[in-house]
């Protein structure tokens, strides 16, 4: 694909200057009788909208960028959006979660701590984002782990995330995860709930605090969530108080919940029930709340989703490497439900997610004609836009904010092309993303983000990743070496006292 050279010699990080076009082989466009793709297309930008999108515009224009055989579409909405250095990936070959660090053992908890400095938090959120922008994502709900963490996330991690997504032009929900409790391996390696109430409940003031101090800065680019983690780890009034807050400041609230076999038993056992059906009791489901995975969702608990508006997050690559699916997307849908997508793993890639999305709905539903490749593209854009009660985001519509992602559609592994969308969902990567448009600025262009150096935020990442997998035999049940928890996947060759011949 050739793009136009005065395109290429854009700051990265700027909007153009005065009222520009996109100039495209194929456009997909929200138009009032619904969405449809315009082939040779162009979308007319001015500050941070869309103003015009169809054929071609007669007005007046300070330029027109061509970007050849590409898809102009409204970028990705990431409603559970990777922010760490995954650490899910160490335990797809490595099982059970519960042997490999995924469950604190009962003598670390007591003393658990930060394994990350205040500077690698804050570094591993700015490069997360920028894997985000890659993939063609504009809009995202953070998302990170807390197993190595000394209790939830913090504030001053989250002022430096603000920060970040300003920097790096990336629309970001932000409200650090915050918990009343947790579940630890007892000494005879039972899993047990602990609860430290009024640390969840000081840490959730602080967030809610946070979220009030930073929803509508950066000229509108950052926004407020309210964020408790996992549901097993919450208490009534810890939920109870979070939505408090969520409705006082009309905030989202993001919950994992319908997730997990630990969460099911330790939720059956502190509430005799399942956590939507728990949520539902407290009258705590709502429009406001959006719900990983729902993967072990039961039929009473998706009907209880339908019925108050709650959206799924539906992250199905992180959930088909642990051997599970939503069950399933058609069907949800066809009750009602309101699902969304989320990436959630390494890599943030919403084209693999969407990919592995379509085919776990065909699997599950044993049929190959459940959910084309266009009701994913929509879930991941329009749904999600839905779920944050933003109209102006996941569109790409006359009035919408110039959030756009540019894919590659003459990519060399990726022919023959069908039809753009089906094209890019079926071919299943989004590497394939050229550019990344946010709030009308250019924040990533050609594999380049404004705001960072990749080249060396790569090597700093794995850096950093590789200090705590050497951490990981202190909260790891037994504390075996590092190679036990994480064998490599055939036996290093030489052996340490070995010698090639
Ligand atoms: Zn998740």
């Amino acid at each position: 694909m050739r793009m136009d050279e005065n395109w290429s010699a854009l700051p990265l990080g700027k909007r153009p200057p005065g009222r520009w076009a996109l100039a495209s082989r194929f456009i997909v466009a929200d138009l009032p009788e619904g969405r449809r793709l315009i082939e040779h297309g162009e979308v007319v930008i001015e500050d941070d909208r869309v103003i015009w999108i169809g054929h071609r515009f007669e007005g007046e224009l300070a330029a027109r960028y061509q970007m050849g055989e590409a898809l102009v579409g409204p970028g990705f909405v990431d409603l559970d959006a990777l922010s760490d250095l995954d650490t899910t990936v160490l335990g797809m070959d490595n099982q059970p979660g519960w042997k490999k660090g995924r469950v604190w053992p009962a003598d670390y908890a007591a003393q658990a701590r930060e394994m990350y400095t205040p500077e690698e938090l804050a570094f591993q959120k700015r490069y997360a984002f920028a894997q985000l922008l890659l993939n063609g994502i504009t809009s995202a709900l953070p998302i990170a782990s807390l197993f190595y963490r000394a209790w939830g996330e913090t504030v001053a991690e989250f002022e430096a995330a603000a920060v970040a997504a300003e920097d790096l032009g990336l629309r970001a929900w932000l409200g650090p995860a915050y918990r009343s409790g947790g579940v630890i391996l007892d000494a005879g390696g039972t899993m047990q709930p602990v609860f430290d109430e009024a640390r969840g409940l000081a840490e959730l003031e602080a967030a809610a605090a946070f979220t009030g101090r930073i929803h509508g800065t950066a000229g509108g680019l950052i926004s407020g969530m309210l964020a408790p983690d996992r549901v097993e780890t919450c208490t009534e009034t810890l939920l109870r108080r979070t939505f408090a807050h969520a409705d006082a400041m009309d905030l989202p609230v993001r919950l994992h919940m319908a997730q997990g076999e630990m969460e099911l038993q330790t939720v059956r056992r502190l509430h005799g029930m399942t956590a939507p059906e728990w949520l539902d009791r407290l009258g705590l489901l709502s429009s406001r709340l959006i719900a990983p995975h729902a993967t072990v969702a039961t039929d009473d608990d998706l009907a209880r989703y339908a019925a108050n508006g709650v959206t799924v997050a539906h992250c199905p690559l992180v959930s088909a490497r642990h051997g599970s699916a939503l069950r399933s997307f058609s069907r949800l849908k066809a009750m009602g439900i309101r699902i969304g997508m989320g990436t959630d793993t390494a890599p943030p890639d919403m084209v693999l997610n969407m990919a592995i999305g379509l085919m776990a709905n065909r699997i599950a539903e044993g049929r190959g004609d459940a959910a084309s490749a266009a009701e994913f593209y929509d879930a991941a854009t329009i749904a999600g836009a839905d779920a944050l009660k933003r109209p102006d985001l996941g569109r790409l519509a006359i009035g919408s904010k110039a959030d756009i992602a540019v894919f590659d559609m003459a990519d060399r592994m990726i022919a023959p092309r069908i039809d753009p969308v089906q094209t890019l969902v079926y071919g299943a990567t989004g590497r394939v993303t050229r550019a990344t448009i946010v709030d009308g600025r250019i924040s990533m262009r050609d594999g380049e983000v404004a705001g960072i150096d990749l080249k060396a935020a790569r090597a700093r990442a794995q850096a950093q990743f590789d200090g705590l997998v050497a951490k990981y035999p202190e909260r790891t049940h037994d504390h075996p070496p590092v190679e036990t928890i994480f064998p490599s996947s055939y036996p290093a060759h030489p052996t340490k006292n070995e010698v090639l011949p």
